[in-house]
Formats: structure tokens, C-alpha cells, sequence
């Protein structure tokens, strides 16, 4: 059970925004692509960080709406989490429940090639235990 059988399932495209946009145009983008996090990558293309809405909503709830015009540089994480592949989805699980975050990159060669998000991983697993229950089903049907 890898990270490609998700990424196999979902489109490919990577919502992304750059350092130098506003807090509010991040926070429009996230709303009309409804998402939880968009990559911030730079001029050349690389991964600088990301923001997720829960920045937005931390940086809004410590220090007023006027943040909404702050650089979204100024309230991303730049240390970001990635994954590959050929990743486990149980490893996935784990790296959200420990680094706390729903949202994890996936790089192929140094390319960004998809995002996994929590809601990706629960609903894989739960088509796995679909999977597996009608086949324990159907295997003692025909025994
Ligand atoms: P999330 O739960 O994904 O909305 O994010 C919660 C916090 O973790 C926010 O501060 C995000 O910027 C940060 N975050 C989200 N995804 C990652 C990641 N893959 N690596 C590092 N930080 C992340």
C-alpha cells in the first residue's frame, strides 16, 4: 500500500502559490480550489514551504485581520515534510499523527509530482477495509 495507489486515484495537480503573494490571496486561493494547503514554491519552481488555512487562521487569531496583507513568506512553514512514491500510506499516517500536519508533499527527482492529504489517507484506508471485509466475505460464502 504505497503513496502511488493514492496518487493513482486523484488528479495530479498541484495547487501552488509563491512567497511574495498576500495572506488574503492565499487564503482566496485555498477557498476557490477548496483545499486545506497550497505549496509556496518560487520563481524557479522549488518548494520554499507551505501554508495551510491553519496558518492563516493562527496568524489572523494572534494578531488581527491586518495580517491578511503580510507576505504569505511571513506565516509559512519552510521546513517541509515530504514524501515519495514509493512511501508506505501506513509511514504517511504516522508522519501526520507525529508532525501534527494533514497535508504532505510528494516528490519524485525533485519534483513535485503530488499532495497526499489526510482526508486521501483515511479514505484509502477505508476502501482497503472494504476491500479486504467483502473479500473475507465472499471467501467464506464459497467455502
Ligand atoms: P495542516 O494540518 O496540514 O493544515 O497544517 C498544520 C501546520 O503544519 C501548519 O502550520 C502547516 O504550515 C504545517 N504543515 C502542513 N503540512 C506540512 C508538511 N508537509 N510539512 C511541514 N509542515 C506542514
Amino acid at each position: 500500500m504505497t503513496v502511488a495507489m493514492i496518487l493513482a486515484g486523484k488528479s495530479r495537480d498541484v495547487i501552488t502559490t509563491q512567497p511574495h503573494r498576500t495572506l488574503q490571496e492565499a487564503a482566496a486561493l485555498l477557498a476557490e480550489k477548496g483545499i486545506g494547503a497550497a505549496l509556496v514554491a518560487d520563481g524557479a519552481g522549488a518548494v520554499v514551504g507551505i501554508i495551510s488555512e491553519r496558518d492563516v487562521v493562527r496568524a489572523i487569531g494572534r494578531h488581527g485581520g491586518a495580517v491578511l496583507n503580510d507576505p504569505v513568506s511571513k506565516h509559512m512553514t519552510s521546513k517541509v515534510v515530504t514524501t515519495e512514491p514509493g512511501e508506505a500510506v501506513d509511514h504517511v499516517m504516522d508522519m501526520m499523527t507525529s508532525g501534527r500536519f494533514r497535508h504532505v508533499p510528494v516528490m519524485e527527482n525533485n519534483r513535485l509530482v503530488g499532495v497526499v492529504s489526510i482526508g486521501d489517507v483515511v479514505k484509502f484506508r477505508l476502501d482497503s477495509i472494504e476491500w479486504e471485509y467483502r473479500a473475507m466475505r465472499d471467501y467464506i460464502a464459497t467455502a
